[in-house]
């Protein structure tokens, strides 16, 4: 198992929108190791493949630091197949430092994909485990919590970088 990096906003990869995993073969599952180790290391709830700059539908997640119901889960390929409800979430991600958004989610959803033995899994989610789903797929999309809120809180944020950039520059 390796820590691998976490690309961070604005990396290309992380706008695209990932491919499918069309064989669980020792690739994917030593992916899916690396990727839960990396995890762990950085103290996250939830990660997606591209996110360790792996186009592919592979998200990890272990949201029982705040619902310790839950365990580790991994889903290949998922999918939301239901929807339900609306709720205001304050997210934060691994691949977009100092940044805490309020985005606009899903109460509760129903997620299928597969599980790391190429079994199909359904997946009943709410609360922080429906949150967390519904940011993963959204990496999986090549979307981020910065395209989910508004324009001025995006420009608020590049121009934070910006500065951030130039004073390292900064002999
Ligand atoms: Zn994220």
């Amino acid at each position: 198992m390796a820590v691998l990096e976490i690309l961070k906003y604005p990396h290309p990869i992380l706008k695209k929108r990932s491919q499918a995993v069309s064989q669980i073969d020792e690739e994917v599952k030593k992916l899916i190791q690396d990727m839960k180790e990396t995890m762990y290391g950085a103290g996250g709830v939830g990660l997606a493949a591209c996110q360790v700059g792996v186009p592919r539908r592979v998200i990890v997640l272990d949201v029982s630091p705040m619902d310790p119901q839950h365990s580790f889960l991994v889903l290949i390929n998922p999918e939301i197949i239901s929807e339900e409800g609306e709720i205001d979430h304050e997210e934060g991600c691994l691949s977009v430092p100092d940044c805490l958004e309020k985005v606009k989610r899903r109460e509760k959803v129903c997620v299928k994909g597969l599980s790391p033995k190429g079994m199909e899994i359904e997946v009943k989610a709410d609360g922080i485990l429906a949150i967390a789903v519904q940011h993963e797929i959204d990496h999986i999309n090549g979307v981020l919590i910065l395209d989910r809120v508004s324009r001025l809180k995006r420009e608020i944020y590049r121009n934070k970088l910006k500065k951030e950039k130039r004073k390292e520059e900064k002999p």
